[in-house]
């Protein structure tokens, strides 16, 4: 029985490890023992609590493949904590505190030079420039939040950048919450929670990206909210960057209100100027020059995501040098096709839209076209509305009216919104491709 059930935990961590990057196998799997087994279940040693949550959290599904199962389908494991053995610290023995050395390097690119700015960014560039120039005076903590590729990460180096090169002497840090949490269960390990602690509350300025993979975690959430308040209660200066508001975060009332007590602000979606602005500096940057015919005809049709509109300026960039050609409307709708996301040739009118949004949320075009606020029936007629203001080349006011006479601000609003929501939802990006497709077809 025992060595059936050594066997599955080797099996799963044979798979495990073609899964995962060596570094997370020796932090997380690698100390693990089987320590007995019966029957029913697996018991496990951990070194500790963080370790456990850590694989349960990431890696559940993947072992309830593997391993015994109780009757109701949770893994039948049983993790006991080591016991700590009481040593000596001698603080020479211990491996060099790598993560803690391993500064995120700023990314050279994003500086606020090259950040460019509009309607949609400029509240939030200026308060990270406000935080850069007096760290910890102005606001604290900055919340940065909005959706992928909108330039929170691009703002928070940018935050790094100036401060390195403007204010001597002041220590700074710029962790992803991925790498806080290894760090803290590393020195969790390693017994070097005092030193970790020492470290981070002596920095002046702590920059915290992707605080939403601090979601669902209870214990580095605490030790997380310890540090953040040790850092302000020394008026140090605290940055975070995140998908939602603070308030959309599933994370303790504690923490949520700590971080709703400096300045939240919001990045938005580029308007359409922005965009072609980005496309120029981003081309400029690569000493390719763009028309404004392309630059407008590729932001017209990519209008969410900046990191989608430089891979399209790359794309078109590394061809242009290529074929050493100038590039036209029609040769950047051939590379860019699958990312562009409508082929503009074919006509498509509202009524087409009203059917076919209809029928794959299964309601009523009159439905679309009323007034009812039910939220499956409002989701389909904001889709609606989104899909005719970027593929029907009318006035909005012309657009809304078919639209059972609303307004162009209503439009406006929904076209907005599904605009945001596409970036994080993808069962509702999948749905408007395929209304697209099918409008193309
Ligand atoms: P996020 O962290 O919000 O997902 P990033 O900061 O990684 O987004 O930005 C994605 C890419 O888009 C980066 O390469 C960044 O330089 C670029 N970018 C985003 N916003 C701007 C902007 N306003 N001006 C110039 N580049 C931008
Ligand atoms: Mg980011």
């Amino acid at each position: 029985m025992l060595e059936l059930k050594e066997q599955v935990w080797s099996q799963f961590l044979e798979f495990i490890k073609t899964r995962i990057s060596d570094t997370e196998y020796k932090n997380w799997f690698e100390h693990i023992l089987v320590k007995e087994q019966n029957e029913k279940e697996i018991v496990l040693e951990v070194p500790n609590i963080f370790v456990r949550e850590y694989i349960i959290d990431n890696y559940k599904k993947d072992m309830q493949i593997f391993l015994p199962l109780k009757e109701n389908g949770e893994l039948a494991i049983n993790f006991v904590i080591k016991e700590q053995k009481k040593k000596k610290f001698k603080s020479h023995i211990l491996p060099p505190d790598i993560n803690s050395q391993e500064d995120l390097k700023f990314n050279t690119q994003y500086t606020f030079e090259n950040f460019i700015e509009g309607p949609s960014n400029q509240f939030v560039k200026s308060a990270a420039l406000g935080v850069a120039q007096r760290p910890g005076k102005s606001f604290n903590p900055l919340f940065i939040h909005g959706g992928v590729g909108l330039g929170k990460t691009h703002l928070v180096h940018g935050i790094g950048h100036f401060i390195k090169s403007h204010i001597k002497n002041c220590s700074i840090k710029c962790v992803t919450t991925e790498a806080f949490i290894n760090d803290l269960v590393f020195n969790l390990k390693n017994k070097s929670m005092d030193r970790m602690k020492r470290y981070y509350r002596s920095l002046d300025v702590l920059l915290v990206d992707d605080i939403q993979f601090l979601q669902d975690r209870l214990n580095f959430e605490e030790e997380f909210c310890n540090t953040f308040e040790a850092l302000i209660n020394q008026h140090k200066q605290i940055v975070i960057a995140s998908d939602k508001p603070p308030s959309q975060l599933k994370l303790s009332q504690r923490l949520i209100a700590r971080m709703e007590w400096g300045l939240v602000a919001h990045i938005e979606v580029p308007d359409l100027e922005t965009r072609v602005a980005i496309l120029k500096h981003k081309a400029h940057t690569k000493n390719f020059s763009l028309s404004d015919d392309v630059a407008f005809f590729i932001a017209e049709r990519i209008f969410s995501n900046v990191r989608q509109l430089e891979g399209a300026i790359n794309r078109i960039a590394a061809y242009s040098k290529l074929i050493n050609a100038e590039i036209t409307k029609d040769l950047a709708e051939n590379l860019l096709h699958e990312m562009l996301s409508f082929s503009p040739s074919k006509k498509v009118t509202v009524e087409n839209i009203l059917k076919n949004v209809a029928s794959l949320f299964e309601i009523k075009v009159s439905e679309i076209k009323g007034e009812s606020r039910l939220k499956h029936i409002a989701q389909a007629r904001q889709v609606a509305m989104f899909l005719a203001k970027e593929l029907i080349q009318e006035s909005l006011q012309k657009i809304a009216l078919a639209f059972g006479g609303k307004t162009h601000s209503t439009l406006l609003h929904a076209w907005k919104k599904i605009a945001n929501e596409l970036e994080n939802n993808h069962i509702l990006s999948r749905q408007v491709d395929m209304i697209k497709k099918n409008l193309d077809s």
